[in-house]
């Protein structure tokens, strides 16, 4: 396996393992947990901004309400299904009926739209045994998945939205730049030619009023609606597949939802299904790869090590710890019994961004030396470093 796998990155800085007792599924340590918790506060930031509300839906739902949805015809092949008694249920493979019916728990009017909810969902589809691999293929993932109910003549501004949305927080990954591809109607849909026709007219026009140049991919789309998809490149040129946005005006129909119009008649909403990561465990793949493991300072689980150069600077490497930590750094004193070098080149092997020194010289001057992991080096007094560290997570 090459070096650069995510499967190897994940086992030498201890992130995730995957056995066979759970095929497709990943037991996540401590330190790839704190990974996908920064990515999830931070589109769960970004996600507040844009006036999205959280929720929670159920794992399991009955069969009855997967086949009114149409998943259990269309999708039923990909779902986990289980008996209680004489009733069927299945693992959600999706959010969106769940959604749906959050929706439905009101009588909705048009002044409440765009009405916009969004879950970080875990989620279970059946893959076949020889197509898993690592994070890239799973069984089981989370989604930071979206809905917006809303009507036809909203979607160019939320097209738009998303595509700001998404722009601003691949760039804080590491990403500049996106290719986009527009999925049509594949030949296993639900709904009419005239809803597919529709669908895929509104959502091209969004495309092109948000100013995007897009390869059309002919039946790509889901079965329920046509799709924009973002596709990144890596630091090795291959192309990933991460956020998507889905104009639906299948399962509002299905499903039966309405929305008082200004003339007081009742209408049918469109949906708007939206993730920006897509799947936690493909995106934290990915991002291994494209960083070779060095993620950007402020996703690095271990940000700095502290290490005293001899024990009689073990007091002061806590209180500095200590000091950084409340600023909202993630650092740890290193007081392991090896020489100062060897300490080094573990926190390397690592990847740890930052490396501290405090020697005689720092605890008389009240400050630290630090290295960091491309080379650079400074002393500062604490504040110094704080400030400076803080910058380094913008
Ligand atoms: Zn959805």
């Amino acid at each position: 396996m090459n070096a650069l796998d995510h499967r190897k990155l994940g086992a030498k800085l201890d992130l995730f393992h995957q056995q066979e007792d759970a095929p497709g599924t990943a037991f996540w340590h401590s330190k790839g947990t704190t990974i996908c918790l920064l990515l999830e506060n931070y589109v769960r930031s970004e996600m507040q901004r844009a006036g999205f509300l959280e929720v929670r839906t159920p794992q399991l739902m009955s069969r009855t309400l997967w086949e009114r949805s149409g998943h259990w015809s269309k999708f039923g092949d990909h779902m986990f299904v289980f008996e209680d008694g004489n009733r069927q249920y299945a693992l959600k493979p999706m959010n969106c009926p769940g959604h749906v019916q959050l929706y439905k728990q009101h009588i909705r009017s048009y002044r409440d739209l765009p009405l916009r909810f969004n879950e970080f969902g875990v989620c279970h589809r059946y893959e076949p045994s020889g197509a898993l691999h690592g994070l890239k293929r799973v069984r089981a993932f989370t989604q930071d998945d979206a809905h917006v109910f809303c009507a036809l003549e909203h979607v160019n501004g939320e097209v738009s939205r998303f595509c700001r949305l998404l722009q601003r927080v691949y760039r804080r990954l590491g990403f500049d730049d996106f290719k986009v591809g527009l999925s049509t109607r594949p030949d296993n849909r639900e709904g009419a030619d005239e809803i597919w026709d529709a669908a895929e007219a509104a959502l091209a026009n969004a495309a092109r009023a948000a100013g995007l140049s897009y390869r059309t991919q002919p039946g790509d789309g889901a079965f329920y609606g046509p799709k924009l998809e973002f596709i990144l490149t890596d630091c090795q040129g291959r192309e990933w597949q991460c956020g998507t946005i889905q104009l639906d005006m299948v399962l509002p129909e299905r499903l039966d939802l309405s929305v008082a119009n200004s003339d007081g008649e009742r209408v049918r909403p469109v949906m708007i299904h939206h993730a920006v990561l897509g799947s936690f465990e493909r995106f934290v793949a990915m991002l291994l790869e494209h960083h070779r493991g060095r993620l950007p300072f402020w996703l690095a689980p271990d940000q700095i090590v502290i290490t005293p150069v001899s024990d009689q600077q073990d007091e002061y490497a806590r209180e500095v710890s200590d000091q950084l930590a409340s600023m909202g750094l993630r650092c740890r004193v290193d007081t392991a019994d090896e020489t100062l070098s060897r300490r080094i080149v573990f926190a390397r092997e690592l990847m740890i961004p930052v490396f501290i020194v405090v020697g005689k010289r720092e605890a008389n001057n009240r400050s630290v030396s630090i290295r960091e992991l491309d080379g650079k080096q400074m002393t500062l007094s604490i504040e110094e470093a704080i400030s400076h560290l803080k910058k380094l997570e913008t």
